[in-house]
């Protein structure tokens, strides 16, 4: 066993349904801490880069879909959990890929569902292994936005032009 990193998104029907909460106090359970977490408006090409083992399968463009939003709500929140064994506590945790097969205590079991047209609603998505779970958290997350990093961190100098809140105090 050693300490890993691993991602979950809490999927668009996840959210649509008001599940945050629940599928948080399920995770809870591994005692793996939170190091980084965001939601995110995901693009077509996030998600493609995200599904890219995934390109040659019929369900593809519908998978696409679904974690882009289309079918719910055009979020996800993105969670990167930190701990012994984090990715295969995690993944006992969430259950199957199949909703319909997920063990009824896990939370693809007690809250997925397959739609009428096909679409495996599973909730939450769980890296499957270190590789991924790598891959994964260098795609969804900046090194600045994870509060502990497990890889290797470069530093380069950039100029860029930033936001900030605008000084509305000296109105009038
Ligand atoms: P996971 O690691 O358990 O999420 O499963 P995979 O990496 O194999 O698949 C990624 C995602 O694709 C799953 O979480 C589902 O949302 C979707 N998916 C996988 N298999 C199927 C399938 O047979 N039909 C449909 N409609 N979606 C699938
Ligand atoms: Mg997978």
């Amino acid at each position: 066993m050693s300490v890993q990193q691993t991602l979950v998104l809490i999927k668009p029907d996840g959210l649509a349904k008001s599940l945050t909460g629940n599928i948080l106090t399920e995770l809870s359970g591994t005692g793996l801490i939170v190091v980084g977490a965001k939601i995110v408006q995901v693009t077509r090409e996030l998600a493609e880069e995200h599904y890219q083992h995934l390109r040659e399968e019929k369900f593809f463009d519908e998978l696409i879909r679904y974690i882009m939003g289309e079918f719910h709500v055009k979020r996800i929140l993105a969670l990167v959990y930190h701990g012994e064994n984090a990715i295969a506590s995690v993944r006992e945790v969430v259950g199957a890929t199949n909703p319909e097969q997920a063990h009824p205590s896990s939370i693809r079991g007690k809250f997925g569902r397959i739609t009428t047209k096909g679409v495996f609603e599973n909730v939450v998505h769980a890296s499957e292994n270190q590789k991924e779970a790598e891959r994964e958290i260098k795609l969804w997350f900046r090194p600045h936005e994870l509060i502990q990093a497990i890889y290797a961190v470069e530093s380069k100098k950039v100029t860029k032009t930033e936001s900030f809140w605008k000084d509305e105090s000296k109105k009038k």
